[in-house]
């Protein structure tokens, strides 16, 4: 596609909305498992976990195969089957709601705030019913979710919270780190999220319980521990399979390599607040251009940045202005497609106009490129081409 009125684009190197930073000690790290004893189950898991677990405060953490693995095994020790119900946003990555479906359970989608594009809290209560089991809030963006008030539904009702902290490692609500917070936490280390593993993902807790059963499905379900058999004085040699799990462990090589990662963590989140803060001061003066809100709970390691639009200040719809964007040289994105309609979901009767903010968003929004490794140059880039792509079209 041609840059407007065919000139030259703004950028020559295709700038991409979201990229890894690669050192050398990632490297080595990784390199140092190769050359030694254990490349699975060996003793870098538990290290890559412990690490997570102290940084974000939790007692206990989980390391498997991908984040979406990871909120599985969270909804089945939660105990979510057949028949139950699980509260969510339609505003997220659709493992958000996959997990509760492959449990056998429903998503029930809440409708997101008009302003920080996070659930609405106030309209949580009006969707539990005798069925409801959990609720998965999404920390969207990487802005936290209000969570006191879900955690007050959660004491009422008897409900789990499982948080979807995919894109909010590093985030703090009221000064604490997700990941402390609610009975489960779920983080996925995909190159695009904070740190990256390649794949991977990991579940905090408190509840000595959850953890247990967390590590019994990331295995098949079996257990060493003789506390769990049914026969204690076999051998051994001896293990039992005591639940249906699956094999969703991670790797010694993915765990070195997020280990050194989380030594760069408050410097990558340093640098992504930079730019949002950036961000925030030169699309304020755009005029069509609407900035997410933050609520002053949060303390926001940012994933993602999300201008939204005034449509009607363009001459033309959103899908022609990405295009143009995109023909600048700049990897904008969409976040996302409200999760119930995806035609697999239509399939299973949930019909548009279910969630009206989430397909407003939607509708409206386009992702602009952020990660730590982007430069100011980087970032003037964008600014120029949302500056002279958006100026082309106003009326
Ligand atoms: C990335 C992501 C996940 C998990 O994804 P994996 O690729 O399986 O690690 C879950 N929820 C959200 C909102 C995500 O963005």
């Amino acid at each position: 596609m041609l840059a407007i009125n065919g000139g030259t684009p703004v950028r020559n190197k295709f700038l991409p909305y979201g990229k890894q930073v690669i050192d050398e000690d990632d490297i080595k790290s990784v390199v140092n498992i190769l050359n030694g004893d254990y490349l699975t189950t060996g003793p870098t898991v538990s290290e890559f976990e412990k690490k997570v677990a102290d940084y974000v405060g939790s007692k206990y953490a989980v390391a498997v195969s991908n984040g979406t693995a990871a909120l599985h095994i969270a909804c089945l020790s939660a105990g979510i089957k057949e028949d139950d119900e699980v509260i969510t946003t339609p505003m997220t990555f659709a493992a958000s709601a996959n997990c509760i479906l492959y449990c056998g359970a429903k998503p029930v989608f809440v409708d997101i705030d008009k302003e920080t594009y996070n659930i609405d809290v106030n309209e949580i209560e009006k969707k539990i019913t005798h069925k409801t089991k959990a609720i998965i809030p999404v920390h969207f963006t990487g802005q936290s979710v209000d969570l006191d008030p879900i955690l007050e539904l959660a004491k009422k009702y008897n409900l789990i919270v499982i948080e979807d902290a995919a894109h909010a490692l590093g985030t703090k609500y009221k000064g604490k780190f997700i990941g402390s917070i609610s009975d489960m936490t779920e983080f996925s280390f995909h190159p695009v999220k904070t740190v990256t593993t390649a794949e991977g993902g990991i579940i905090t807790t408190n509840r000595k319980d959850l953890y247990e059963k967390l590590i019994l499905f990331r295995t098949h379900g079996i257990t060493r521990n003789t506390e769990f058999m049914e026969n204690k004085d076999e051998g051994p040699w001896y293990y039992e399979q005591i639940d249906l799990g699956y094999n969703y462990r991670i790797t010694d090589l993915q765990c070195a390599l997020g280990i050194t990662q989380m030594d760069k963590l408050d410097g990558f989140i340093k640098r992504r607040k930079e730019l949002v803060g950036m961000y925030n001061e030169y699309l304020s003066k755009i005029d069509g251009v609407i900035i997410q809100k933050e609520g002053e709970f949060s303390d926001t390691s940012r994933h993602l940045y999300i201008m939204k639009l005034d449509l009607d200040k363009f001459k033309v719809g959103r899908k022609e202005i990405f295009e143009a964007l995109f023909a600048e040289n700049i990897g904008v994105n969409v976040h996302y497609l409200p999760v119930y309609l995806h035609p697999y979901y239509k399939n299973l009767d949930y019909k548009k106009g279910l969630c009206p903010n989430a397909e407003e968003l939607y509708n409206s929004m386009i992702t602009l490129p952020l990660y730590p490794g982007m430069s100011n140059d980087d970032f003037y880039d964008v600014i120029n081409a949302v500056n002279k792509v958006l100026g082309y079209y106003r009326k």
